[in-house]
């Protein structure tokens, strides 16, 4: 809708085709239905692209205080949260709506429950028309010059998610990465784990070079919350993760002030976390003697091994929970410019079909708004 309403302000005749009841159903139900619609501060940093440089020149072209803009034009209230995240007070609707009317302004229109059963790209038409793109649907056959492909990813298939785009992709001989779910909670198939279920805290969660302190969550099937959503786009099936359960204290200093005033480990541990989560950790890590009658190496190595606790995920809660999918359209075959296949003239993709994937935060509607406004601009004819 983004695409559609700059590219129709610059006076371009579009069609919107959706074989989904309503426009925007992800938007309805973003954010815990108020939409986290974008971030104070988006970086290239916040992304994960095979091709790192890829969302550079859309992001610098349509920065988030654009959306901002266009939110507040549009009369909509919002509250900023931590870490930069905006969500609309009043509900995500208020967004679609706000889509829409731009699309209507811009002279838009919207097909809706329309299922797109072919597509064919006739190369050699006569010279009158330059309508190359050919789409059998259950509405009818569309012609146009120009197909935009933004058929988002895998998550939420109840939301008429669909490998779609990716299929266009390969129709055309573009390549498409490697889709794992992403902004998803993890499994951990750990004896009594879901004894834990219900507990809530700040960790560190680190995997690889990333790391985020931010609330976990454990539930009866391994972790969620935040920091766990945020991993999950880095983290690889056969990778271990490392928590620190009290990313604000030094618990080397901690145990060694316990040996020095000879008192207990385990005690400290059931006044530093939830007792369910500090008896567990005790049981699959318990250090017998007290404090005094042990060596400072002996701490100082259970002292490491807490902060860097390592956990394996068994897999991820899947695209039935994922907020996005991680991989998609290889960037390299797109241009960065105007998100034009390299290979293919007239063929777009924008927004989660390619293999672009925010961090949790509102950074991939960020995402969604400025490589559709790039390619709106771009599009020709
Ligand atoms: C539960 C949940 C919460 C989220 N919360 C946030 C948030 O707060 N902030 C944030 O930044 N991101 C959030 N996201 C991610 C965000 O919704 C997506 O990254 C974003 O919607 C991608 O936009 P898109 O236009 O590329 O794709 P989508 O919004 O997924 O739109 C794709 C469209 O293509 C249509 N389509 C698919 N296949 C076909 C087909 N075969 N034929 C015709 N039409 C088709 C679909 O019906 C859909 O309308 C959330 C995602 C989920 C699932």
């Amino acid at each position: 809708m983004m695409c559609a309403a700059t590219a129709g302000y610059r006076g371009k005749r579009v069609l919107i085709l959706d074989h989904a009841p309503k426009a925007g159903a992800k938007i309805r139900i973003s954010g815990g239905g108020k939409c986290n619609f974008t971030n104070r501060q988006v970086s290239p940093e916040n992304y994960h692209c095979q091709n790192v440089h890829f969302v550079k020149s859309a992001l610098a072209r349509y920065p988030s205080s654009n959306f901002i803009e266009l939110v507040e034009r549009h009369g909509i209230d919002y509250e900023e949260r931590e870490h930069g995240q905006l969500f609309t007070l009043k509900g995500a609707g208020e967004i679609t709506a706000m889509l829409r009317t731009e699309c209507d302004w811009a002279g838009v229109e919207i097909k809706l429950n329309c299922a797109i059963e072919q597509v064919s790209y006739h190369a050699n038409l006569a010279e009158e028309t330059t309508s190359h793109y050919v789409l059998q649907t259950s509405q009818g056959v569309f012609t146009a010059p120009n197909l935009v492909v933004a058929t988002g990813g895998l998550s939420f298939p109840k939301l008429k998610a669909s490998p779609f785009g990716y299929r266009i992709a390969q129709q055309f001989s573009i390549p498409v990465t490697a889709l794992k779910p992403g902004l998803v909670g993890l499994r951990i198939n750990l004896p009594n784990w879901a004894e834990l279920a219900g507990i809530a805290l700040p960790a560190t969660l680190a995997c690889g070079d990333f790391k985020w302190t931010r609330n976990l969550l454990f539930t009866h099937t391994g972790i969620s919350g935040p920091g766990v959503l945020l991993i999950s786009n880095v983290w690889q099936l056969g990778s271990t993760l490392s928590i620190n359960l009290l990313p604000h204290i030094d618990v080397k200093q901690e145990v060694l002030a316990l040996k020095a005033q000879n008192k207990a480990l385990h005690p400290w541990l059931r006044h530093q976390l939830p007792k369910r989560l500090a008896d567990y950790y005790w049981q699959q890590h318990p250090l017998t003697g007290r404090p005094a009658e042990l060596s400072d190496e002996a701490l100082l190595a259970w002292a490491t091994h807490f902060q860097r606790w390592p956990i394996l995920p068994s897999g991820t809660d899947g695209y039935n929970k994922a907020e996005v999918t991680v991989g998609g359209i290889d960037t390299h075959a797109i241009s960065s410019k105007t998100m034009e296949a390299l290979n293919q003239p007239g063929l777009y993709f924008i927004g989660e079909v390619l293999d672009v994937t925010g961090d949790l935060g509102g950074y991939n509607f960020q995402w969604a708004w400025a490589s559709g406004v790039a390619c709106g601009i771009a599009v020709s004819s």
